[in-house]
């Protein structure tokens, strides 16, 4: 393997932090080089196509809310987004009806949730807030599912200041009608040739100041500094990523931080049949209970014949194998729509579905705070001896952690680190 001797800074990982960072550092004539493990760039941005070129997401689907740099990369590679439109259903006891109220109660929930001098769980806030049953379980359902977090870890402080950062337009999302892969796509191409090599999983980081020694599992590579963003269950994963010296600075904040679990499954059927007779309205959000995949939502358009399913939190774990995901799925729709499932399965084209939680690369969906975690994300962001880097959702302090703008910051935030340190 050949590296160019102008190289100064390694970035293991081409997904939305790396490739964010890497096309700083070139605008600012900074020669870098990515090394990512997989045969593809985009990390937990991965847009495919359907059986009629539509895009299919197998990862992040939404821009929630307006973050700037998100907007910003949108509007300088005049690529469109979309508001989030249609319905809230949820199907209860009584049958599939609009859902009017949950939102409402949901957000009294959240109004009433403080940061503390002594941190909590959300499971232990919930319980001191004396709630009904139904709307503590519609509370940890939603934490479940949205920051795909187990209740009894996650911290209350964190989201009290994500909750205060986002605002309420947090709550509004957007898709790209072009996929997120496309953002991916021409932050890529901004790049000079040569500067991303695929297939390189990075085993060791061996490093003394302005020195580091990059080992995969088929070369060697050098530069004065290294940027990692590989996700926060790699780090975490004992024996997958390894620092000489060893990097003690950095095992407290890791402890402090989780990976959460999330699945989700795209069925491309042959039409949206759930929406004939009379059912034309029938698109938006849907939520169930007592299934094993709770949420679902349709496609970008009203007409579009895709329906995808979410699942977050721990029960991630007990889905078990790929296939049985997928099986789990047309439950659940057939309970939703009241289908059988043979109709079902004789109306379904294709089905789109990534294992995030078992992905050497992955190991798990995106990050969250633990009990007293707020400062790990500043810790595990921190540059050591001006020599190693460090982006990734993770990392980001900003209040957008776990999302692809908190992903594009961490970049843009490193990237200038670099560039200082470099002077
Ligand atoms: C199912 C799912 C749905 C999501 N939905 C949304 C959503 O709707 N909206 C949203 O904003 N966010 C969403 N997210 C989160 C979002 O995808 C991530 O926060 C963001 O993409 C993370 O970018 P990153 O660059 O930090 O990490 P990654 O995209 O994971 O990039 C890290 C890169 O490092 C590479 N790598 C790992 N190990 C090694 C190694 N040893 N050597 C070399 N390379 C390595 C990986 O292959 C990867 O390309 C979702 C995530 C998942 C999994």
């Amino acid at each position: 393997m050949t590296q160019k001797k102008d190289c100064k800074a390694l970035i293991i990982g081409a997904g939305a932090a790396g490739l964010a960072a890497a096309e700083a550092l070139t605008r600012a004539g900074k020669r870098c080089v990515i090394l990512e493990a997989r045969n593809r760039i985009g990390g937990r941005i991965w847009t495919v196509k359907g059986p009629d070129q539509s895009p299919i997401e197998l990862g992040a689907e939404f821009i929630h809310g307006r973050p700037r740099v998100t907007w910003d990369i949108l509007k300088r590679f005049r690529i469109k987004a979309i508001p989030v439109s249609g319905v809230r259903w949820r199907k209860g006891e009584e049958g599939l009806k609009r859902d009017s109220n949950s939102w409402g109660s949901l957000s009294k929930v959240f109004s009433r949730l403080k940061s503390t001098r002594k941190d909590r769980s959300f499971l232990d806030a919930l319980e001191k807030m004396k709630l009904s049953p139904a709307s503590k379980e519609m509370a940890e359902r939603f934490v479940r599912s949205y920051h795909a977090a187990d209740t009894r870890k996650i911290s209350v402080n964190d989201l009290v200041f994500q909750q205060e950062v986002s605002g309420e337009s947090g709550m509004q999302g957007y898709r790209i009608p072009q996929g997120y892969g496309s953002l991916i796509k021409n932050l890529a191409a901004a790049l000079p040739p040569g500067s991303i090599q695929l297939n390189q999983a990075v085993r060791e980081i061996r490093w003394s100041r302005n020195k580091v020694e990059v080992v995969t599992q088929k070369s060697r590579f050098k530069a004065e500094r290294v940027l990692v963003t590989v996700p926060l269950g790699v780090l975490k994963y004992p024996g997958a990523f390894v620092f000489y010296p060893a990097l003690k600075a950095k095992e407290a904040a890791l402890k402090k931080l989780e990976m959460g679990l999330a699945a989700r499954v795209s069925f491309f059927f042959r039409e949206p049949f759930w929406q004939k007779g009379g059912r034309k309205n029938l698109s938006g959000f849907f939520q169930l209970e007592k299934t094993a995949i709770p949420v679902w939502w349709t496609g970008l358009f009203k007409d579009s014949p895709v329906l995808t399913g979410w699942l977050g939190g721990p029960e991630v774990q007990k889905l078990g194998a790929p296939k049985l995901f997928t099986r789990r799925g047309l439950e659940s729709l057939s309970g939703l729509f009241y289908f059988d499932q043979k109709f079902l399965k004789s109306k379904l084209l294709r089905t789109y579905f990534h294992d995030w939680s078992s992905d050497p690369f992955s190991r798990g969906a995106y990050s969250y705070c633990g009990v007293g975690g707020m400062p790990a994300r500043k810790e595990l962001a921190r540059p050591v001896d001006k020599t190693l880097f460090f982006a990734g959702e993770a990392t980001d302090d900003s209040g957008e952690a776990s999302t692809v703008a908190g992903a594009f910051s961490s970049g843009l935030r490193a990237a200038e680190e670099i560039i200082s340190s470099l002077i």
